[in-house]
């Protein structure tokens, strides 16, 4: 597939801005694998001010003090003095509330613990037992877990509760990374954070992350931060905290911005805030300001294809050459310019930016190495691609060649089928591939 390249401090152009983008594909000679990593994010995506987490940090946890909803897990949390009863009850809350209601969880939750108060007592319930007290909660299976799980700690560990986050995840069957960190830092206040749909909505607002959270590498990034951002002396109401704000406050559609603790904080918010000035300015005739790009850095330190950014009003001859330009300067050779074929125009939006790639596909036959102390790039397999810190906008990139494939694909079938046309998937360049062939083949272990 395509080389990728770090869009360190490079992102998004405001409202209407064009970039050509290019996926290339390797030619028939296997090339070897770049290494590059993508460049550190930038301070825009980040919590680099330790006097701004601490705002943060007391900001939450006194809205968290005088908001929170009363749940009878967060009272138990508090008040029972056993840690293995109080890390009993906090973890039955997340596993019922894991796909669940908080409203539908309540009411299970108050009987559940009326009848198995502690470990052991769970341990000695029937599974029938189990099943009658969940009926109505859905994903069953939960239930049986969190049971067995029960009969491991009593058998095999004493009664005792694993101690840490990492032990719990490790000795516990259907504890995963965001329970494990929820029960560790609720019932022992160990300073480590949780990560769950709600955080990872509001972290990406904070810091106007703009990447497909689905990706293993935004998520590792999402757990990081977490982690460094988490109170130390009240780890579990933080992590607490910053779900509730999720659930009640920054929630998916229209968040309530002007009710939120941390709004001084959000950049999205701001970002916002600009984009109405300046659609007010034009309004009134005024010529907005150029925004710095740094600013608009919504992808700052993910891969994407190589692209550059478009003047207003080009043809698609002029398009071709800037972007001829740029990948010969990019790969520091010749390029075939018969081989660059026009693919679409992908939109993607980001809050109120409208970003429009113009799409091209170049095929490259030979290896090409890339220079990575000039501009961070490598070659990589679609396995590669979607394990890759990549943007939902190259995803579609992908998507429109993948489709332009597709369609190309059938037209030779039907026009095979008609003159014995050559078959799609041949390599002499210029040709359009399958997607299959257009990417390269994994390294063979
Ligand atoms: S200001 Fe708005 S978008 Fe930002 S965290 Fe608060 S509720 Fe969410």
């Amino acid at each position: 597939m395509g080389p990728l390249r770090a869009a360190a401090a490079r992102g998004l152009r405001r409202g209407g801005g064009r970039r050509a983008a290019s996926a290339a594909r390797e030619g028939s000679k296997a090339s070897a694998a770049c290494g590059g990593r993508p460049a550190p994010p930038s301070a825009l995506h980040l919590f680099g001010d330790p006097a701004e987490v601490e705002a943060l940090r007391g900001s939450l946890l006194a809205w968290y003090d005088k908001c929170k909803r009363d749940l009878p897990w967060r009272a138990l949390a508090v008040t029972e003095k056993d840690v293995n009863r109080r890390a009993y009850a906090v973890w039955v809350s997340e596993i019922m509330l894991q796909q669940t209601q908080v409203a539908t969880v309540i009411d299970y939750y108050n009987r559940w613990m009326q009848k198995w108060p502690t470990l052991q007592a769970l341990a000695e319930a029937s599974l029938e037992e189990v099943n009658e007290l969940w009926a109505g909660l859905g994903y069953y299976s939960r239930g049986k877990r969190l049971q067995e799980a029960a009969r491991k700690v009593v058998s095999e560990l004493a009664g005792q509760m694993p101690r840490t986050a990492e032990d719990l995840q490790k000795l516990l069957p259907g504890v995963g990374r965001y329970t494990a960190g929820a029960i560790a830092s609720i019932s022992y206040g160990q300073a480590t954070g949780v990560v769950d749909g709600n955080v990872i909505r509001v972290l990406c607002r904070l810091r106007c992350i703009g990447a497909d959270p689905s990706s293993p590498a935004v998520i590792d990034r999402l757990w990081a931060m977490a982690n460094a951002l988490v109170d130390g002396s009240r780890p579990g109401d933080f992590n607490q905290a910053l779900m509730e704000l999720g659930a009640t406050v920054c929630t998916p559609k229209a968040p309530l911005c002007g009710e939120c603790p941390v709004k001084q904080h959000c950049r999205a918010r701001l970002r916002v805030e600009k984009e109405l000035a300046l659609a007010s300015q034009k309004l009134l005739g005024k010529l907005p300001a150029v925004p710095d790009v740094e600013d608009c850095g919504l992808l700052a330190g993910l891969w994407e294809f190589p692209s550059v950014p478009l003047a207003p009003g080009l043809q698609q001859e002029q398009q071709r050459e800037v972007l001829l330009d740029h990948l010969q300067a990019w790969t520091g050779q010749p390029v075939p310019a018969g081989s660059l074929r026009f693919i679409g125009e992908v939109v993607h939006i980001f809050s109120h930016i409208h970003q429009t790639y113009v799409v091209y596909s170049l095929s490259l036959d030979g290896d090409v190495t890339l220079d990575l102390a000039s501009c961070p790039s490598r070659w990589v397999t679609e396995e590669e691609f979607r394990a890759s810190a990549v943007s939902t906008a190259m995803k579609k990139v992908l998507r429109a060649c993948e489709r332009q494939r597709g369609e190309e694909s059938g037209r030779a079938k039907g026009s095979k089928r008609k003159r014995g046309a050559k078959p799609v998937g041949s390599t002499r360049p210029g040709t359009q591939l399958s997607l299959r062939t257009f990417l390269r083949a994994p390294n063979p272990p």
